[in-house]
């Protein structure tokens, strides 16, 4: 599938890779075999590989470069802090101002009430300190028995042990003896794949209903809170039917307990809305994010809080969680720039009302190729689900890894567009333009006749 290999680097450069590099989320040994695609640069939504081919980053990265690639104002925000104040921590009462005017804009930003924001690394750290600021506050509150978390099957929270005890995801659960004890797991709200006779209003309604179902059996008393992703990403993409956001909320209503809504992907714009939260209408206790917040140029997440867990929080003394990095002062700077670029140039609102409705439009397009049985997004989110049969959405055999070898003919043809078994997935910069989104689409009709043509025959 792979093209030859033309410049002598690229062979230098995997050689490497299978000398020293452990890499993230790979097959060790097809990697070995067939060593890493190597990117070396990037601009506005495209990427160059060390052969010179260029593609058009349909996944933003990770889901993270919002505001595009190569944008010069977060170099210089990045090389300016680094002369001012390249690093000092956040322990044991100091700050500096890029934490605190980032904790300022961010809770500008974030919905009523939500004011105050811890700091980490990653998306993954701030899953860690809300699984650890959860319990502290219940405690505080006199109800040390409310530990239990519950999250969702295939949600995805990170890769720390925590973040990947409270995703949802059984592949990652097998490796390393995870969950850890204290999280419990509901059914998705996935209609295409699980929803059966079920429309999807039924099923959405069902699918709630687990949560309820859920905080029964465990015991009120024993439940901290639930956590969820507006819109499931890694996951496949999943978007709720528009039943199921009223109904969890519905049930939240009854029962005390904290809701936490991961924004690491939604967060930022992708929805439409600053936060996927505002999109659905959902009000969490918390947020984490990550990812959108410095639009990945340099690593950065962290966990917004709701006022009334602060005031508890703070008639607590120490709380005994930190991390190394908690606001680094080149991380914040660098969000505060992309917070001003993503507010200057109106991206939230031309994603709303111009690019996003354009590329739901287009997208909705291939829903007539013969693979494919269905197309949803919200925003700049999009997933197109390839089956065999389009009536009872019956899938391929697995082994055939009919999402994989479309993924590859995507790479061949200067497109990036990820695989989550047979669900192809989207979510482009959101600086993406109406011509990028047209080379988009035709670059994924020609993906998915090419798989067609290696599958239907
Ligand atoms: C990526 C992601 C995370 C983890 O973030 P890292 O920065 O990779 O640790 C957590 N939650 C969601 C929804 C994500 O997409």
């Amino acid at each position: 599938m792979s093209k030859p290999v033309n410049n002598p680097k690229t062979r230098e450069w995997q050689a490497m890779s299978r000398e020293h590099h452990l890499a993230p989320f790979s097959d060790y040994r097809q990697l070995a075999e067939v060593g890493p695609r190597i990117i070396t640069k990037a601009e506005g939504v495209y990427l160059w590989d060390s052969e010179g081919n260029k593609i058009l980053d349909g996944m933003a990265g990770l889901w993270c470069v919002a505001v595009g690639y190569g944008r010069e104002e977060l170099v210089q925000a990045a090389a300016a802090q680094m002369r001012e104040l390249p690093f000092y921590n956040t322990f044991f009462m100091t700050a500096h101002p890029p934490v605190l005017e980032l904790a300022k804009a961010i809770a500008e930003l974030a919905p009523a009430g939500m004011n105050h924001v811890f700091f980490t690394g990653s998306g993954s750290e701030g899953n860690d300190t809300m699984l650890r600021m959860v319990r502290h506050y219940w405690a505080l509150k006199g109800k040390p028995s409310k530990k239990v978390i519950i999250s969702r099957v295939n949600g995805y929270h990170g890769s720390t042990v925590a973040g990947a005890s409270l995703g949802g995801m059984k592949f990652m659960h097998e490796q390393g003896d995870l969950p850890i004890p204290g999280i419990e797991h509901i059914p998705q709200p996935y209609w295409f794949g699980e929803g059966g006779d079920m429309s999807p209003d039924e099923f959405g309604v069902w699918a709630a209903e687990q949560l309820e179902q859920k905080i029964l059996e465990v015991g009120e008393e024993n439940v901290a809170a639930f956590i969820a992703e507006p819109i499931q990403g890694a996951g496949g993409v999943i978007i709720p039917p528009d039943s199921y956001w009223p109904k969890i909320r519905e049930i939240l209503a009854k029962y005390e307990i904290l809701f936490v809504a991961d924004e690491v992907i939604c967060g930022f714009g992708r929805t439409g809305e600053w936060f996927g939260s505002d999109y659905y209408g959902n009000t969490p206790d918390m947020m984490t994010i990550a990812k959108g917040l410095t639009s990945g140029y340099v690593p950065m997440g962290g966990l917004i809080v709701r006022d009334e867990i602060v005031e508890v929080l703070n008639q607590g003394g120490d709380f005994n969680h930190g991390f190394t990095y908690s606001g680094h002062p080149v991380g914040a700077a660098v969000a505060l720039e992309n917070l001003r670029i993503l507010r200057d140039e109106k991206i939230v609102e031309r994603v709303r009302e111009e690019t996003a409705p354009y590329l739901q439009k287009r997208l909705r397009e291939l829903a007539d190729h013969p693979l494919v049985g269905e197309v949803r997004g919200v925003g700049m989110l999009g997933a197109i689900e390839l089956v065999k049969d389009k009536a009872s959405r019956g899938r391929f055999p697995g082994e055939l890894g009919v999402g994989m070898i479309c993924r590859g003919h995507c790479f061949d043809n200067g497109l990036i567009m990820r695989a989550v078994g047979d669900t192809m997935i989207i979510s482009p910069p959101l600086v993406i333009g109406k011509a990028e989104i047209d080379e988009l689409v035709e670059k994924a009709r020609l993906c998915l006749d090419l798989t067609a043509k290696a599958v239907l025959s």
